[in-house]
């Protein structure tokens, strides 16, 4: 058939014989129709991302709002900032890189790293290979504290035969740059100012895990700040002053306690532990009502406030302490500065 002869009918045919073909697999037993365009959205990403608009401001995507413990709804932590049209994640936890995929940015221009608990760095080098699938070929920048060379080389050496098959399978089609990075370990300071962006790296207080960061983002007069894992430091309220978003771990000690008081004595020291190096609920309001953050976006959140009710559980006290918005952290969800 000639390209000319290929006319509107032909097209209607071949249209309507791909509707029924699609309309017979989602027929077929045990096929979800929604799992299976979700599916297809996911595969999707790996050829053509989100298109991201040079001239907009700062946004964020929150990637992944969960912590260790498995849920079905929750990614391990991950914050994808958004300047114009570059994008910095902030960690990649457990599970982040199907919320990448969902959201279309599998090539994300820069990674931070807070600091190296598994539930921060544990799809890393899905990241890498993903990347490398869909096109990239130049290495990742990354910047996080001290540590970060150690924890990426490791992953990155885990990760060196699987980039080996599959460079040798695909030949130029598989470009092994996308899979390589280049490593900045920085003390607290100013690490980017570039294109209108200032990143600024803080240090917080997550002892014993030490270093652990947190950062500021600045671009066209807005800011947002991530706090990382932390407990509640000063230097938190300073950094988020008049800050358009806080994004926030937050941990309801009271409902930890009630739960730990029904675990064996293994969980329940496991659980008081974990409240010793983490911010309550109600602290975390006091630095946002203190620093007069615009919003505040919840995150890292223990235990997962997994419905409304719990939600409600989880904020209880919060809005006597902090009168503006208080955003219940989601996977995916999208928040403007
Ligand atoms: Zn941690
Ligand atoms: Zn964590």
């Amino acid at each position: 058939m000639s390209e000319n002869n290929f006319n509107r009918r032909d097209w209607l045919k071949i249209s309507g014989a791909g509707l029924g073909l699609l309309g017979g697999v989602l027929a077929a037993p045990g096929v979800s129709s929604a799992g299976m365009i979700q599916s297809l959205r996911l595969y999707r990403s790996l050829q053509q991302g989100r298109e991201l608009d040079p001239s907009a401001g700062l946004s964020l995507i929150m990637i992944g709002t969960g912590t260790p413990i498995p849920s079905l709804d929750r990614a391990c932590a991950a914050t994808l900032i958004i300047a114009g049209d570059y994008t910095v994640l902030v960690d990649i936890g457990r599970g982040s890189l199907i919320r990448l995929a969902q959201a279309g940015v599998l090539r994300p221009d820069l990674l931070l790293f807070t600091h190296f608990h598994s539930d921060h760095i544990s799809d890393f080098g899905e990241l890498m290979t993903m990347r490398a699938v869909s096109g990239a070929d130049a290495p990742l920048p990354i910047i996080g504290p001290p540590g970060a060379r150690k924890v990426v080389d490791g992953i990155l050496e885990a990760f060196s035969m699987d980039k080996r098959y599959r460079v040798e399978h695909h030949g130029e089609a598989f470009n092994g740059a996308g899979m390589e990075v280049s490593v900045t370990e920085s003390q607290p300071s100013v690490v980017h100012d570039q294109g209108g962006l200032k990143i600024t790296m803080f240090e917080v207080d997550h002892r014993p895990v030490e270093p652990a960061v947190g950062y500021k983002f600045e671009y066209k007069g807005k800011s947002i700040v991530v706090s990382g894992d932390t407990i509640k430091v000063p230097i938190m309220t300073e950094m988020a002053q008049g800050c358009d978003i806080l994004v926030h771990e937050a941990m309801n000690k009271q409902l930890v306690e009630m739960g730990a008081d029904k675990m064996g004595a293994r969980m329940k020291k496991m659980s008081r532990d974990m409240c010793e190096h983490h911010t309550s609920h109600t602290e975390v309001a006091e630095i946002a009502r203190d620093a007069g953050a615009k919003k505040l976006v919840l995150t890292h959140m223990v235990p997962d406030p997994m419905n409304w009710v719990m939600e409600y559980l989880f904020t209880r006290g919060m809005h006597q302490i902090y009168k503006k918005k208080i955003i219940v952290g989601k996977d995916l969800m999208e928040v403007k500065a």
